[in-house]
């Protein structure tokens, strides 16, 4: 006797199979109790793809065949296509990974002695249009799937073959801090941490891993009742004029409600001692006088936190420069003097391209690619026939 499915012309029609590699935990339970199988199935899966960085089932031998064979069916673990690979002289690796419709995101490895970070991005470009930001300038095209989040983690454990030599020491810090907002992903972005938490996945400490954003303040209390990770806020001014200069979403969320919800973050932590990290990009004439660090000193006071100044990365179609040494030595002296852990971010990569702040891969914008246009074209120098 037929079945209903079976006379139903759209059960012909194939289903996109389900990309495992960006699943939490909850959600490939849930996945697997949907498919008639068994919940704790769940991590012997995530121990294949995470730990073994394992992407066909017929490798995983402790599931039972036939289940082999309905994941086959159902599902796939899809890694992201590096299509370009870039070393730096410092040891920095970058990778540009391909993202459908002829995008690419980029990925960056800074090894530092013990310590590996990677920088992930969270979108194809960023809508937020940040002054000094070569990813602002590219526009949006779309957010990344969990699966192309937490598989840039995958990846470049696999590019030095760290699956195969237990893995825990090419990427030991995650800091979201690629191209894209983090928080206008939120529900991507949450997930592929999940999974880097996990010890099911790659078992980093909350510590260990850092959400960086622009000041997405209702996202941020969201972020508080779902997420421990650091927090990492990208301040850049001491006040609403010149922030709203530089980060325009500033407009709708100044910085004082900003600052407020980065307060009530840490204290939804269970740990006592957590502080949040002000990311402060040093741009030359701009925002790094010592009358800036003195307003930024004041503006900080409540707020249990260290300060990470960033001398401004240059790229293309920026007219910023970076501040001489003098000026960020005085800025580091203000704040360090103002009772301030402070630390200065050395650019790492700058040969690839690959530091903070200078990640383009490429996008294809739907939303301002004729204003880009517009400024190339007024960037560009006229060409005289003579
Ligand atoms: N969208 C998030 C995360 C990505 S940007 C955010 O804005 O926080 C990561 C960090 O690099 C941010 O602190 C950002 O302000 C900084 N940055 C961006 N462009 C930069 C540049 N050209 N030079 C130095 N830092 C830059
Ligand atoms: Fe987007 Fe962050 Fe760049 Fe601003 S600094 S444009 S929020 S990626």
């Amino acid at each position: 006797m037929a079945t209903e499915n079976q006379t139903d012309p759209t059960a012909l029609v194939q289903q996109p199979r389900v990309n495992l590699l960006g699943m939490s935990r909850k959600n490939m339970e849930a996945y697997l109790s949907s498919i008639g199988e068994k919940p704790f199935r769940a991590q012997q899966i995530l121990k294949w793809i995470h730990h073994s960085g394992i992407d066909n089932f017929d490798e995983m031998t402790n599931l039972g065949k036939p289940l082999r064979a309905k994941l086959q069916e159902l599902a796939e673990i899809r890694p992201p296509n590096v299509v370009k690979q870039l070393d730096s002289i410092d040891g920095t690796r970058k990778w540009a990974v391909e993202v459908g419709g002829n995008n690419l995101v980029e990925t960056v490895l800074i090894p530092d002695g013990q310590r590996g970070t990677l920088c992930v991005s969270s979108q194809v470009g960023c809508s937020l249009d940040c002054s000094f930001c070569a990813t602002g300038k590219q526009g949006f095209m779309r957010d990344l799937t969990a699966s192309e989040i937490i598989g840039q983690v995958w990846l470049a454990i696999k590019s030095y073959d760290g699956f195969n030599n237990g893995n825990k020491r090419i990427v030991t810090n995650v800091v979201m801090m690629g191209m894209g907002e983090p928080l206008l992903n939120f529900d991507n972005v949450v997930e592929a941490m999940s999974l880097m938490l996990d010890d099911f996945g790659y078992g980093l400490s909350k510590r260990r891993v850092t959400l960086s954003t622009s000041g997405v303040v209702p996202m941020l209390d969201k972020l508080g009742d779902v997420s421990t990770v650091s927090l990492a806020i990208s301040l850049h001014a001491p006040n609403d004029e010149l922030r709203s200069q530089l980060v325009p979403i500033n407009k709708k969320y100044p910085i004082a409600e900003l600052l407020a919800a980065s307060k009530r973050y840490i204290a939804k932590q269970e740990d006592t001692h957590r502080v949040v990290t002000i990311e402060y990009t040093l741009i030359a004439g701009v925002n790094d006088g010592v009358e800036h660090a003195k307003e930024l000193a004041e503006v900080l006071r409540d707020l249990p936190c260290k300060v990470n100044l960033i001398p401004f990365n240059p790229f293309s179609l920026s007219n910023y420069t970076r501040p001489s040494n003098n000026a960020v030595n005085r800025f580091w002296l203000v704040m360090t003097e103002a009772g301030y852990v402070t630390t200065v971010r050395t650019p790492r990569g700058d040969d690839i391209d690959a530091a903070c702040g200078q990640l383009a891969g490429q996008v294809q914008d739907r939303t301002k690619r004729s204003e880009r246009h517009r400024q190339k074209a007024e960037l560009a120098q006229p060409i005289r026939l003579v």
